[in-house]
């Protein structure tokens, strides 16, 4: 077999991107260089149906090894009683939640999609709103935050059957023991959804939503850095007094039920080369290094925000708690769309994104969302990340000026030339 010439130039070409890029897309991040050679190792070739110990196939001893050890080490961050990590993305574990303690029809909450919600949170596009009836919160249209009260009202008129918190374009933190307290008043579950902000909560940097949240997944590959995956984790596992059975007619506990979802109710074998890499990237987190770069990420949220809202730049709820910022370009005469496209031109890499109460289509926007969670893996410092927001301004300024943007692409490449990335590829 021929060396594929073609595709391995492609990889190349990705490499240079993003090596020359200012990226700033909110729910991405680099992997180690560790975590990359284990995505692409030999456990790839295995079929593992089942969990440790209790597999469908032969050959199994060492994937168990490797599966306990992403279980055990994520247990450790998060201090969990029990954690499933063979979901193969965010939405999978989201679906494996949904599978496991609800029926088709039911109802559930989840901040509304326009509002900086997921798709998987009822959108009805998403199996999410396809399948269940859904009933929507939303923030304040004055401070950007979420509506605890409205939420509240409705859920104690519609009595949904589970809750979700979380968000994928939401500045601030939660307040998970207030959403709590309102499902105790209907005997709702409560999901909350950390796919964004989780490594800032292992380092204990916002609140934490496993004290008050029956069930919490997360995606690996947003600020816990790790591959591309799902997880769906709980501290305190519990006897199930909605007697939800299983497909046998057994009532079972919570993580009995999820463990079925994921496995046989929604996946065949799990990912044993990307539970590897979650595996090492979770040993990542427990280091202190780690600690240290989730500070990184809230100091550079913070310089970031601060440089834009000095340029007059419009903040969703006037700043951010986390590693990210929704901006509402419309003082600045630029949709998202164009704002998006222009920005590229330029190698800085982002994503347009509907504002609350947009008044423009979801393919147009009135507003970009920024994240440093790559940039700060870069290396880039607050001073670093005030001179990105100078540029940003610069591009979004002149977002006609086709040589001008041609030499901000310059200077950009030149900047993040500071800043090596994977040395070890060459
Ligand atoms: C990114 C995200 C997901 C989904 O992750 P995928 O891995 O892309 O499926 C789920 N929930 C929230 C809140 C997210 O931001």
């Amino acid at each position: 077999m021929q060396h594929d010439t073609i595709l391995f130039q492609l990889l190349e070409k990705e490499l240079e991107r993003q090596r020359n890029d200012i990226e700033l897309i909110a729910s991405e991040n680099f992997v180690s260089y560790q975590v990359l050679k284990a995505m692409g190792s030999v456990p790839a070739n295995k079929y593992a149906e089942g969990y440790p110990g209790k597999r469908y196939y032969g050959g199994c001893e060492v994937v168990d090894e490797i599966e306990n050890l992403a279980i055990d080490r994520l247990k450790k961050i998060f201090n969990l009683s029990w954690a499933n990590v063979q979901p193969h993305s965010g939405a999978q574990a989201n679906a494996a939640v949904f599978m496991a303690v609800l029926k088709p029809g039911d109802t559930i909450m989840g901040l509304d999609l326009s509002m900086g919600g997921h798709l998987t949170h009822g959108s009805p596009a998403n199996f999410s709103g396809k399948h269940y009836n859904v009933i929507s919160y939303g923030v304040n249209k004055d401070t950007g935050l979420v509506e605890y009260d409205d939420l509240e009202q409705k859920a104690l008129a519609h009595k949904p059957k589970m809750i979700i918190c979380g968000a994928s374009a939401y500045s601030r933190d939660w307040d998970y023991a207030r959403i709590r307290a309102v499902a105790d008043k209907i005997g709702a579950i409560v999901m909350a959804d950390i796919a964004h902000p989780a490594g800032l909560i292992a380092k204990g940097l916002l609140n934490d939503p496993f004290e008050h949240c029956h069930i919490v997944t997360s995606t690996t590959h947003k600020t816990l850095r790790g591959p591309r995956g799902g997880v769906i984790m709980i501290r305190h596992d519990f006897e199930n007094p909605w007697g939800i059975k299983d497909p046998k007619g057994n009532i079972r506990t919570m993580s009995q039920l999820l463990d079925l979802a994921v496995f046989p109710g929604l996946q065949g074998g799990p990912l044993e080369h990307i539970i590897a890499a979650k595996a090492v990237a979770f040993g990542e987190i427990l280091d202190d290094s780690f600690t240290e770069y989730a500070k990184q990420i809230i100091r550079n949220a913070q310089a970031m925000a601060d440089a834009f809202m000095e340029k007059g730049y419009n903040l969703i709820s006037g700043g951010t708690d986390n590693h990210l910022m929704l901006i509402d370009l419309r003082n600045k005469n630029i949709t998202g769309k164009k704002a998006q496209e222009t920005l590229d031109k330029a190698f800085i890499t982002l994503n347009k994104n509907a504002v609350p109460f947009d008044d423009k289509s979801p393919f147009v926007t009135s507003g970009i969302r920024v994240g440093v969670p790559a940039v700060t893996t870069r290396g880039l410092k607050e001073k670093d990340v005030v001179e990105v927001v100078n540029m940003i301004d610069k591009v979004l300024m002149n977002a006609d000026n086709e040589q001008l943007i041609a030499g901000v692409r310059e200077d950009v490449k030149e900047f993040m030339k500071q800043f090596p990335l994977y040395p070890e590829l060459g």
